[in-house]
């Protein structure tokens, strides 16, 4: 009888979902579990740049060259979530590299890189300062961390993963030297999806067996949870509301209770990332971490054509990024402890933009639409030792079989450190099948000649179809085949109701949750902020759900807007941002309530959450909104 090991990933960034997908393309049975909703971790939080190496080939060789072999292989099999825009590293006064040896070091590493005087970089690069006197152009590019990890998550779930959002692990159980079960606790706020548990005749706190296939089940062995019911058998609503328009009817779903579980894997991988250290805790393992956070600044248009970053390690280094029609400056590097201490300094944005703006001036009159900040983690760290990555087996660290833990690494190298996970968790079983993941596509990926040919079917207009095919790939054709109307739900981002209403039918995600929509299509990410569609893209929750639900996941998505936004509230983004409360207050006939944590006890904004903004008077000159510009 045949042995398919149950393998529990916990953490639902770019390396959880990675390991889960690599896994499940090997033929474990794999279930992942993320507190919030995918990519709620540093990889919803980074910049976006696809590291070609070149900023490392000086000082960590090794580093540089897996970094640019693994650029290439996520060009190739994540071609939609990647733009190859090339890109130029400007070395500063204070870098130890130069152009020259920046450019020696990559032929080292055999990464194409060219030195160009400053006239050559401007010519590639218009928006170059006149003082730049050289710099190296380097094959960086940029990368969508949000569609990346949900194609990921995809393709996972297609291979038979199961990918549990909302769902946080809360303890790890050890008995006789090995891991026996992992608790969970879904979120009272969680997916509006059905749970195994929900169906007939289970039961929480216990294992939900799979009996469809013996041959996954070993004699003796321990179960295997069920697959997630799909899309549509939602639990039945409540209709404590009515009259309410949407309130009425049984079948309407609400949100599905809370639920604590007791599941036992076979095998746990730990990928949370900056929480890694916290996590291994629960099982009474420890081990030291390195954790800095980093601000970013989203600007309204798109300064540079290509990133440009100023700096190359050692050092601090600083770097636009275009990403559609915006662009990400970025980062700071200040070292934290708490890897939820998201909240940086109210002058990050200013330090950010004086290194950058004598490179790119026309920063300087970018209108800042929100500043946010992600805390990056790994193994302690030695100079040029950054971007390391630690795979902790703890048989060999702890003496306590069954988990392993891993940390470091960056976006770019994901796919990299998931493959030598899951060799370690194939070796462990003594399972010997070959990575798939460096030439099998992400789903969008796949068709690219397929979807030319049916580039103008769908009667959108070309920019907004143009866009969606950049965010869905091979499968537009598929998402964009409806029967009704598709209107255009957030222009700025040109997401049409087709997009959003995919979305919320993805099995990977939250039903209810806007935020996960915001993450997959990128609505609610333009200049508005969502002040002009995310009353439209909740409206798409209508007739399914009741008022109440539809109004709290409108609620969520604009607090979650507001947060980023609140630290760049001058000039014209504090006139939108008061046009935003405005609108919402007056036409939806409600005081929207920016700060969910006062949802209960305040019908106003929470004026202590706006930042003061940088004071640009002499020292009597009082501090306020709106002083920057
Ligand atoms: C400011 C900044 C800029 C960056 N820029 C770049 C860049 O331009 N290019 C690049 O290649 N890399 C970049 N990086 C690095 C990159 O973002 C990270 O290496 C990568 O996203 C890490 O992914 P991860 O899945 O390991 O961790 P995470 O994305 O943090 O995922 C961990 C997940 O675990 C979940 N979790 C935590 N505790 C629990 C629990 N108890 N139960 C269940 N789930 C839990 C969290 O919610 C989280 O979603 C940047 C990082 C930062 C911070």
């Amino acid at each position: 009888m045949g042995y398919t090991p149950h393998v529990m990933v916990l953490g639902g960034g770019v390396t959880g979902t990675a390991i889960a997908r690599d896994l499940a393309i090997r033929g474990l049975d794999v279930t992942l579990v993320e507190r919030g909703r995918l990519t709620d971790g540093a990889t919803g939080r980074m910049q976006g740049l696809l590291y070609s190496g070149a900023r490392y080939a000086d000082t960590s060789q090794p580093v540089a060259a897996k970094c640019y072999d693994e650029n290439r292989t996520l060009a190739e099999i994540a071609d939609h979530c990647v733009e190859e825009t090339g890109g130029l590293l400007v070395p500063t006064d204070a870098d130890e590299a130069t152009v020259e040896s920046i450019v020696e070091a990559c032929e080292d590493c055999d990464i194409p890189a060219e030195a160009l005087t400053g006239e050559e970089a401007r010519s590639m690069e218009p928006a170059l300062d006149e003082g730049v006197e050289g710099a190296v152009r380097v094959p960086d590019a940029t990368v969508d961390p949000f569609r990346l990890t949900v194609a990921t998550a995809k393709s996972a779930t297609e291979f038979g993963a199961e990918i549990r959002t909302h769902t946080e692990v809360t303890d790890i159980h050890v008995e006789d030297g090995a891991v026996t079960a992992v608790t969970v606790e879904r979120d009272p706020e969680p997916t509006g999806r059905p749970h195994p548990e929900d169906s007939e005749g289970a039961t929480a706190d216990s294992t939900s067996p799979d009996g469809d296939d013996p041959d996954t089940v070993p004699d003796g062995g321990k179960q295997v949870p069920g697959a997630s019911g799909g899309p549509g058998a939602v639990p039945p609503g409540e209709t404590d509301m009515p009259g309410m328009p949407g309130t009425t009817g049984e079948e309407r779903p609400s949100r599905p209770t809370a639920g604590t579980e007791r599941l036992e894997p076979d095998y746990v991988v730990n990928a949370t990332g900056a929480w890694a250290d916290e996590v291994a805790g629960l099982a009474g393992f420890s081990f030291p971490m390195h954790r800095s956070r980093g601000a970013m600044v989203i600007t309204e248009d798109q300064p540079v054509g290509m990133p440009v970053s100023l700096g190359a390690t050692p050092g601090p280094v600083r770097t636009v990024v275009p990403h559609g029609q915006h662009a990400v400056v970025g980062a700071t590097n200040d070292p934290v402890a708490d890897p939820d201490d998201l909240d940086g300094d109210g002058d990050d944005a200013d330090r950010l933009l004086a290194d950058l703006t004598g490179v790119v001036p026309a920063l300087d009159d970018s209108r800042l639409l929100r500043t946010f900040w992600g805390v990056r983690s790994g193994p302690p760290r030695g100079d040029g030792e950054g971007r390391r990555f630690a795979l902790v087996d703890h048989a060999d660290r702890d003496g306590c079989w069954g988990m392993t833990t891993v940390v470091g690494g960056t976006l770019t190298i994901h796919r990299l450190v998931a493959e030598r996970v899951a060799d370690h968790v194939c070796g462990t079983f003594g399972i010997s099948r070959e990575c798939k993941t460096d030439e099998l596509p992400l789903p969008g990926s796949e068709d690219q000649e397929v979807l030319d040919a049916v580039m103008d079917t769908f009667g959108l207009s070309s920019p907004v179809y143009d866009r969606t095919r950049e965010r869905l790939g091979s499968r537009t054709p598929e998402v964009l085949d409806t029967d009704g109307p598709n209107p255009v739900l957030c222009e700025a981002e040109s997401v049409t109701r087709a997009e959003v209403r995919d979305a919320l039918d993805d099995a990977t995600g939250g039903a209810v949750d806007l935020n996960d929509v915001r993450i997959r299509t990128s609505a609610t990410m333009g200049a508005c902020q969502g002040g002009r569609c995310a009353h439209r893209i909740a409206a798409e929750l209508h007739p399914e759900y009741e008022l109440g639900v539809i109004e709290d996941a409108l609620d969520d998505l604009l607090a979650e807007r507001w947060k980023g936004q609140r630290h760049a509230l001058w000039g014209d983004q504090l006139a939108q941002a008061a046009r935003n409360y405005d609108f919402h207050a007056s036409t939806l006939g409600r005081k929207y309530r920016f700060e969910v944590a006062e949802r209960e006890d305040s019908d106003g904004i929470a004026l202590d959450g706006f930042d003061d903004g940088p004071v640009t008077g002499g020292a009597d000159q009082p501090v306020g909104w709106g002083m920057r510009r």
